[in-house]
């Protein structure tokens, strides 16, 4: 039996061309079948009027893989919930991802942001980060970027309103798959999130940041997780910077396409003796000068399982911030969430994710 294709890596045109490829003349495509898998995540064919004999050959040719739930946790905060599901793949390994309340919407109710995961670990190596500690294991398919998202509205009745890409692994190191993730995200007939509401991170993957400007699509949000703006600390922090160095990585930011009203949010978490002097401020200003118009996003160290520092104190945070401003910087203040559910910034990927269970036997077995 051929591979069967999972829906949830498709936009509504390619699965039109796909069913129409695979499936004989007479078996016609259910224009509801693709909003019903993609907004309910219930692939149904026998919900629809066809012949049984069309259902069995949709099944044979299609699936849409939700992802089994293993545990959710949660931390109670001044905005609402903040939540980690951690899901597992079809083979067997453990994904999480992380609803966090942003803000009270108009009717009082928090409006969330999805944290989605891109890979199965990160070979990216960032010190601070857990994910970092565990390796590149796998990528993760543009389907099962998506069924999370579909996952977690269906199957814990999660209401998202924004996704970003900041989860386990380094979304532009996946590019391809995350791509296709985003175009099926954005599709009208599906989940139809606007490109304002998706913001990818990145700790300034050159390629893939290629890959994202031949996309085009200006109306999308970007972040790059600078964390030292000099060549000698950043490199000690973040690898990638060994490849793409900073004078580098503010070419390649300073070309990348921008709407009008566009803001490259740049993510800055604050390590005491490691990067909070009065001088590192400076240099990210330096950094920042050329790129147009950027928010600092201030996040405080959170030390994981095997801490780089401590956590900074709430005077050399708001130290900080005054330098920053006083190089003309706009910052935001990012609220520490989820730090007790391992769920804050850098902490995805624990030591127990790191146990990989043992993979699901595609074949026949005894
Ligand atoms: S911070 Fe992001 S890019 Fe760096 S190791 Fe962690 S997951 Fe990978």
């Amino acid at each position: 039996m051929t591979e069967r294709i999972d829906i949830f890596g498709l936009t509504s045109d390619s699965f039109s061309e796909a069913a129409r490829f695979v499936l004989p003349k007479g078996h016609g495509i259910t224009p509801q079948l693709y909003p019903l898998v993609m907004r309910e995540g219930r692939f149904d064919p026998e919900a629809f009027p066809i012949a049984e004999e069309s259902k069995i050959i949709w099944r044979q040719h299609f699936k849409a893989d939700l992802l089994e739930i293993v545990r959710v946790v949660e931390e109670d905060g001044e905005f609402g919930t903040t939540a980690k599901a951690i899901l597992i793949t079809h083979d067997g390994y453990e994904v999480e991802c992380v609803r966090i309340p942003m803000r009270h919407g108009e009717d009082g109710e928090a409006d969330y942001t999805l944290c989605l995961s891109s890979q199965v670990g990160c070979k990216m190596g960032c010190t601070f980060c857990e994910t970092g500690r565990m390796g590149l294991i796998r990528h993760l398919t543009a389907a099962e970027i998506v069924s999370q998202v579909v996952t977690v509205q269906a199957k814990l009745g999660w209401s998202i309103r924004n996704i970003v890409f900041m989860g386990m692994g380094e979304a532009l190191d996946n590019a391809d798959n995350v791509i296709q993730a985003l175009k099926a995200l954005v599709d009208q007939r599906g989940l139809h999130f606007s490109q304002e509401r998706l913001t990818i991170c990145t700790a300034g993957h050159a390629e893939g940041l290629g890959k994202l400007k031949a996309l085009g699509w200006k109306r999308m949000n970007l972040s790059i997780s600078l964390n030292a703006a000099n060549d000698e600390a950043r490199s000690r922090v973040m690898p990638v910077n060994r490849k793409t160095p900073l004078a580098e990585l503010q070419r390649i930011l300073a070309a990348y396409p921008q709407r009008r009203n566009f803001i490259l949010g740049v993510n800055y978490c604050l390590m005491p003796g490691m990067n909070d002097a009065r001088q590192d401020a400076a240099d990210v200003a330096a950094f920042c000068k050329p790129l147009g118009r950027v928010l600092v996003n201030l996040i405080p160290y959170n030390p994981g399982n095997a801490p780089l520092t401590r956590a900074p104190e709430e005077e050399e945070i708001v130290r900080f911030i005054e330098w920053l401003r006083e190089e003309g910087l706009p910052v935001r203040r990012r609220i520490t969430k989820g730090r007790s559910i391992m769920a804050a910034c850098g902490q995805l990927g624990n030591v127990e994710l790191r146990r990989k269970r043992s993979p699901i036997p595609t074949g026949p077995t005894g």
